[in-house]
């Protein structure tokens, strides 16, 4: 399947549409998803044209990779989580629903179970709130 340019993800990119940015350079975006699975659940995708994992420019995989690590300790402080969890699911097969490559972040407690997959839309303010605690923590980096 050839990359779709109206994909949500590169509306999100190109600004066509809104989002809860966390973190943001000239390779990489991280915002929250709107449907978060948990509180605190985020994104980070490339700003290149990819679907998936096997089919990203290396350079851009490898910034995404790193922007991950760099967000979730953000997360994981902002959330005072004990547990992070990443996803990353490549064709419809494995439950991919938005065809442009994504890493989730979960912050994952003892006990707390998350939510199913792409269900319940989060109220805005929360989602800005929740943004809000995970930009301080990168700050504080
Ligand atoms: P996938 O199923 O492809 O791994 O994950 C897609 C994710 O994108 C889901 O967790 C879903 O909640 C999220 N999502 C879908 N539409 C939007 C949107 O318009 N904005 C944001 N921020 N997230 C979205």
């Amino acid at each position: 399947m050839p990359y779709a340019n109206e994909n949500i993800f590169a509306k999100i990119i190109r600004g066509d549409i809104p989002s809860y940015r966390v973190f943001e350079d000239e390779q990489t975006l991280a915002f929250m998803d709107v449907m978060p699975q948990v509180p605190g659940h985020t994104l980070v995708i490339p700003k290149f044209p990819a679907e998936n994992l096997l089919d990203v420019d290396p350079d851009y995989l490898a910034a995404t990779i790193l922007v991950t690590q760099r967000v979730a300790g953000a997360v994981k402080e902002a959330f005072e989580a004990p547990g992070i969890m990443i996803a990353q699911l490549n064709g419809s097969a494995a439950g991919q629903t938005v065809f442009h490559l994504h890493f989730h972040i979960l912050p994952r407690h003892d006990g707390l179970e998350f939510k199913l997959h792409a269900r319940d839309m989060e109220d805005g303010a929360v989602l800005e709130a929740h943004a809000q605690r995970i930009r301080a923590a990168l700050d504080s980096r």
